[in-house]
C-alpha cells in the first residue's frame, strides 16, 4: 500500500505541510514502512535565540513486529543498519501522523546553530568574550607574579 502523506502535523507547530511517500507492506513479521519524509521545521538558535527554518528530508524504514510472531516461531530477527522496530504489541492499526512526528523529531540536532558563522546575541557573546578575557588575566596574573617574585629573589 502507498500512502502519499500532505498535511500539517500540528505538534510539530511548523504551520507547513509534511511531504511524505511511503510504502508500507505486510512482511513476515509484522508491517514494514519504507518511504521519504520532507519538511521544514522552525527551530531556535541556541545561540542568537533568532528562528530559523531547518529543513529534514529523510528516508525511513521502520518495521513493526508482531510481538507474538517474534517471541514464538521466529526467535532470530535480523535487522539492517538504520533500520527501526517498534513492537505493535497487539495493535493492529499503526498511527502515520505519529510516526511521521516521531521520524522527523528524531532529525532534530541537539546542538541547533542557524548558521555557521553566526555570531549569537549580545549576551552570548558577552558570555563568550568575558571567559575569553578571564583565561587570558589569569596567564597575565601568574606571570607577573612569577617575574615579581624573581625580582624579589635578586
Ligand atoms: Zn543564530
Amino acid at each position: 500500500m502507498n500512502i502519499i502523506f500532505q498535511e500539517k502535523i500540528q505538534e510539530l507547530e511548523n504551520d507547513i505541510p509534511v511531504d511524505a511517500v511511503l510504502s508500507v507492506a505486510i512482511t513476515g513479521y509484522g508491517v514494514n514502512i519504507k518511504g521519504h519524509v520532507k519538511t521544514d521545521l522552525k527551530l531556535i538558535c541556541d545561540r542568537c535565540l533568532g528562528e530559523y527554518d531547518y529543513n529534514v528530508d529523510v528516508e525511513v524504514d521502520e518495521d513493526f513486529v508482531n510481538e507474538s510472531i517474534v517471541s514464538g516461531e521466529q526467535k532470530e530477527y535480523e535487522l539492517t543498519k538504520g533500520q527501526f522496530v517498534e513492537e505493535l504489541r497487539g495493535r493492529d492499526e499503526i498511527d502515520i501522523n505519529d510516526f511521521l512526528y516521531q521520524t522527523i523529531i528524531l532529525e532534530i540536532p541537539p546542538k541547533k546553530i542557524c548558521n555557521d558563522s553566526c555570531e549569537g546575541s549580545e549576551a552570548y557573546q558577552k558570555i563568550k568574550n568575558e571567559k575569553y578575557i578571564d583565561e587570558r588575566l589569569e596567564v597575565f596574573k601568574s606571570f607577573s607574579e612569577n617575574n615579581y617574585s624573581d625580582d624579589e629573589n635578586k
